[in-house]
């Protein structure tokens, strides 16, 4: 793919002006909450200033204006990750809800004991403390597929657990700690030759490179509006419309439902079906203004844009001594992230450290506690790039590396 225009985008995004104490800030912490640009920023402020209004229900101009928005978001997501309509996508808070939607509302109704629920080694808390704890319920068992030295999935190991007893699979795309790209369709045709169904979390995946999630086959597929230039507060869950039709509310309330009585209560269409209450409207707007931002630019550009940026970082951080870099290889494709480790520094004095030059890493567990136990560290230092991130901002994290090593040498 052609290269990017990296000076022109950041000057749409007004934080990567902002001074940290004496230095420029070098915002690498993009797996954990992407910046906003411009007009994401005016999508939020024009709908403040010009058509605030509750949806759906109004008869008013404003509300009217604001219904058309909020339900064309649905549209502009659809279209972005191959959906078939807004029937089939349904705005949450975040991932983790999306992922707690289908926990409660499919499994806590179809899981029994028996049944097994497939994860991976390296899911995220969102999908592994839920689907943990909903199998305790169910009394379903939870199963893993192991990951291996070089930070893929052993897919032996998937093959091997993968059987007729495999009624839910969830997997994460991209990991947020390996930046392992699984063969997320290649698992959907597993489980689905087994009549499991696959829940495909994707908030490291979406943000960062084209997806579709009908070549997925996925049944449900999730993903964060702040990780992908958007806004906080709102999310998305994917999910095949046969499936979302066949399934029970996650929430009760409001504007999920057709007819209400005294006594019983049928529900509204969807994806209405699934949002119960006032939704996130000023959120879905800017959501549907990022995703125009994302595609002007190109999916397969931020992508490779990424990718390369990730692979500089890798070969850097190996050129230094004591350091650890965890996830495939250098030269493999990745997500755009990198965890590492030092020999002599604490992964959170790390991050601590390079804060004083204006460098912002993240620190810890990374939401995978499970996984870094299988490292056999207890946490990771993790720097992850966007579309707006230059080469040089890796040689920032380099020289505040190096400072770091001295101080704890
Ligand atoms: N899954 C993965 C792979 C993630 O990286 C994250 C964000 N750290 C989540 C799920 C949860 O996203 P959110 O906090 O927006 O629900």
């Amino acid at each position: 793919a052609e290269e990017l225009d990296v000076e022109a985008i950041r000057a749409d995004f007004p934080v990567l002006d902002r001074r940290v104490g004496d230095s420029d800030l070098v915002y690498l912490d993009n797996a954990a909450t992407t910046q906003t640009p411009e007009p994401v920023i005016d999508a939020i402020t024009e709908y403040y200033r010009e058509y605030n209004a509750n949806v759906h229900r109004g008869l008013h101009q404003l509300s009217q204006e604001a219904s058309i928005a909020y339900e064309e978001a649905h549209d502009t997501v659809a279209e972005f990750i191959g959906a078939d309509g807004r029937e089939e996508v349904v705005f949450t808070a975040n991932t983790t809800m999306a992922e707690n939607l289908v926990a409660y509302a499919w499994g806590l109704n179809n899981l029994e004991p028996g049944d097994e629920v497939v994860l991976t080694q390296m899911e995220h808390h969102a999908s592994l403390v839920t689907w943990q704890q909903i199998a305790e319920r169910t009394g379903a068992t939870v199963r893993y597929i192991r990951v291996d030295d070089a930070g893929r999935l052993d897919m032996d190991h998937a093959r091997e657990i993968v059987g007729p007893d495999t009624a839910m699979a969830s997997i994460v795309h991209v990991s947020n700690v390996l930046g392992t790209i699984n063969p997320v369709a290649e698992l959907a045709d597993m489980v689905h030759e087994q009549d499991g169904l696959i829940f495909v979390d994707g908030a490291q995946a979406v943000p960062n490179r084209p997806v579709d999630v009908a070549a997925i086959d996925a049944d449900f597929y999730a993903f964060s509006g702040h990780k992908m230039a958007g806004p906080t507060g709102i999310g998305v869950l994917y999910g095949k419309e046969r499936l979302l039709e066949s399934m029970e509310p996650f929430l009760y309330g409001g504007e999920m439902i057709e007819k209400v009585t005294y006594e019983d209560s049928r529900w509204n269409e969807l994806p209405w079906k699934f949002e119960a209450g006032t939704p996130p409207i000023a959120q879905a707007v800017a959501l549907d203004r990022a995703i125009e931002y994302l595609e002007s630019i190109g999916m397969d550009r931020i992508a490779a844009h990424e990718n390369s940026i990730a692979q500089y970082a890798i070969e850097q951080l190996h050129a230094m001594e004591g350091v650890t870099v965890y996830g495939p290889p250098a030269g493999a494709e990745r997500g755009g992230l990198v965890a590492f480790s030092l020999d002599t520094v604490h992964a959170h004095d790390i991050a601590s450290i390079v804060n004083d030059h204006g460098v912002a890493i993240r620190a810890g567990d990374h939401c995978t506690q499970p996984l870094h136990d299988t490292l056999g560290i207890a946490a990771t230092a993790r720097a992850s790039f966007y579309v707006y991130n230059r080469r040089e901002e890796v040689d920032a994290l380099i020289e505040a590396l190096d400072a770091a090593r001295e101080i704890f040498a």
